[in-house]
């Protein structure tokens, strides 16, 4: 017999019911935006719901129709966000544009989203203006934002103008569930950029998945205050802006301005609750508090993803009564994928030493949010007891089944799972922890070495500000590692490479030693502040010495 149909109603997942109810139940709550001086700026719910209508009549009266992409070149502002609502919403599609990577990345990016028209933040327009003859597909620049249009300001279309202009705003239309909502280039920390399409329905079902009691320790709700300091071109600013209109919770932009001392008065000044980013930005941030504590009263989260947080910084944050909370996830998931949650169950058994194992680790899987661990050299799912390492592969209505433009099916199992390229084990409990990603795996003499566990291990140490490893190639083991470290300041002197190995020693096999450790000023940074181990291998190929910071110890062991 066929299965009984169920008979409930097909209402598309779409955007629209989100943001309507966003903006409809909660139209006194606050957009604030940083500025170069003086006060943030502040707009209410409403206001931006009413002039994200205004923006889609505007983009729709320049031609833009069902299907057409939309390009964002922008920090996190209010403007970022009307697009963020206007676009997906009108039947349209946001690229969101990583204004940081490399022109000739940024040109390809662009091209190969198709973009037709740019919504360019003025203080982006030095990156937009490196490539103006490269941009084949855009037919208009909207600006907006504080500065001058110059340079290469001829011909841009002023978004305040437009908004002023369109008088009828556009009702939003009935969409598919399924129609391409928003579109994201990878970050290419290990490759080049890759389109990731995402549908209506992903996005409003990642949402949900973000707003499920359990997936943020203490829930999401509209007493939240919500500041995303990962960038908005990096994976739907990590889906916060999406959450935090559906569920009517403030959001508090911090524009480009991202040092320590503006973000600190920014999450005090605003009494932010859940705030967000990369460890690239915490790590200076905790420095600042340790140097001058702030009482931060509200801040009940700190989103750390992107890359690993070492427990050093959960630790260092903890000192303040600030919880860093561990996620992991990618562009192709949406992103989030997993969150730190110390089971209720196993809290009564976990010293201080087993809990911070535990927040250390990439935590359990979102609802909805399928995770396993393959062994590639046989086949089989890894059993599940911390120890097994294989490629972590995941499932869900939010992770990507290809990439814009592309057939190769590289990336997915022939059961339809994406190959995340991570390398993870998982323990009874169903912890994930990252091993480290395939590419950054050292493979020295038929082993792996865990590149991330070195640099955790680096870290930990109290004269370490940040450490990357990475490997060199090597004649007689195939590569070795070689280990980029910035000391704290004040410690340049009596760090050296040879207490850096006395430290490492006890915790790792004799072979995992890194040959070389080099002092640097900093760890280059990708465009969304990882570590960027492509230019650190290319440095060690060119010549690393030339790193090595004038008067600090050279190492080699
Ligand atoms: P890119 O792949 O170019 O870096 P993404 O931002 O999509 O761009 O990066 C996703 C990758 O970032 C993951 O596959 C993983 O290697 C790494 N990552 C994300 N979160 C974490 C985390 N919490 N711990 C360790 N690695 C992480």
């Amino acid at each position: 017999m066929a299965p009984m149909r169920g008979r409930m109603m097909d209402v598309p997942l779409t955007l629209v019911p989100l943001v309507e109810r966003g903006v409809g139940l909660y139209g006194r709550q606050v957009v604030v935006t940083q500025r170069a001086e003086g006060p943030p700026r502040r707009a209410t719910f409403a206001e931006v719901g009413a002039r994200a209508h205004r923006l889609a009549r505007a983009l729709h009266d320049l031609g833009v129709g069902p299907g057409d992409r939309v390009g964002t070149m922008a920090w996190n502002t209010q403007e970022h966000l009307e697009a963020y609502l206007a676009v997906p919403c009108m039947g349209a599609v946001l690229h969101t544009v990583n204004v940081r990577l490399h022109p000739d990345q940024l040109a390809h990016v662009i091209a190969d989203g198709g973009d037709r028209v740019l919504l360019c933040q003025r203080a982006c327009l030095p990156a937009l203006a490196a490539i103006a003859d490269r941009l084949p597909t855009v037919e208009r620049v909207v600006t907006f934002g504080e500065g001058e249009d110059a340079p290469g300001g001829a011909g841009h279309l002023d978004y305040e103008a437009l908004l002023a202009a369109s008088d009828r705003p556009l009702a939003w239309p009935d969409l598919d569930e399924r129609q391409a909502a928003g579109l994201c280039h990878t970050s290419a920390t290990t490759g080049d950029p890759k389109g990731v399409v995402y549908s209506h329905r992903s996005l409003y079902l990642h949402t949900l998945s973000l707003l499920a009691t359990g997936f943020l320790p203490g829930g999401f709700s509209d007493a939240d205050v919500v500041l995303p300091v990962v960038p908005m071109f990096h994976v739907n600013g990590w889906g916060l802006p999406h959450a935090s209109v559906a569920v009517g919770a403030a959001l508090v932009l911090p524009d480009r301005f991202l040092d320590p001392a503006r973000l600190v008065g920014l999450l005090a000044g605003e009494r932010v609750t859940l705030t967000a980013g990369v460890p690239s930005i915490w790590g200076p941030l905790l420095q600042r508090l340790d140097a001058e504590p702030t009482p931060l009263p509200g801040l009940r989260g700190i989103l750390c993803g992107g890359a690993a947080a070492p427990p050093t910084l959960i630790e260092g944050f903890d000192r303040h009564g600030l919880t860093v909370i561990h996620a992991w996830g990618m562009t192709e998931t949406s992103p989030l994928g997993t969150t730190v949650r110390v089971k209720h169950l196993l809290e009564p058994a976990l010293d201080p030493a087993a809990r911070l194992r535990v927040r250390a680790s990439q935590g359990l899987p979102a609802i909805g949010f399928e995770v396993r661990v393959m062994d590639l050299a046989t086949g089989e799912l890894c059993p599940s007891d911390g120890r097994h390492q294989g490629e972590l592969q995941v499932r869900a209505p939010w992770v990507c089944d290809g990439y814009l433009g592309r057939e190769d099916r590289e990336a997915f199992t022939a059961d339809g799972w994406l190959r995340t390229g991570d390398v993870a084990t998982l323990d009874p409990e169903g912890y994930l922890r990252l091993v480290d990603r395939t590419k950054d795996l050292v493979k020295s003499g038929g082993e792996w070495i865990s590149s991330v566990a070195l640099e955790t291990l680096l870290m930990g140490h109290p004269q370490v500000d940040e450490a990357a490893v990475v490997g060199q190639p090597d004649p007689r083991w195939g590569e070795r590692p070689v280990a980029f470290v910035v000391a704290r300041p004040g410690a340049e002197g009596g760090l050296t490479p040879a207490a850096l190995l006395e430290h490492l020693r006890p915790h790792v096999a004799r072979y995992w030693l890194p040959d070389r450790i080099l002092f640097v000023d900093a760890i280059p940074k990708t465009g969304v502040g990882k570590f960027d181990k492509r230019a650190l291998r290319r440095r060690l190929a060119e010549g690393a010495a030339a790193d090595t910071e004038p008067g600090a110890p050279q190492g080699s062991r």
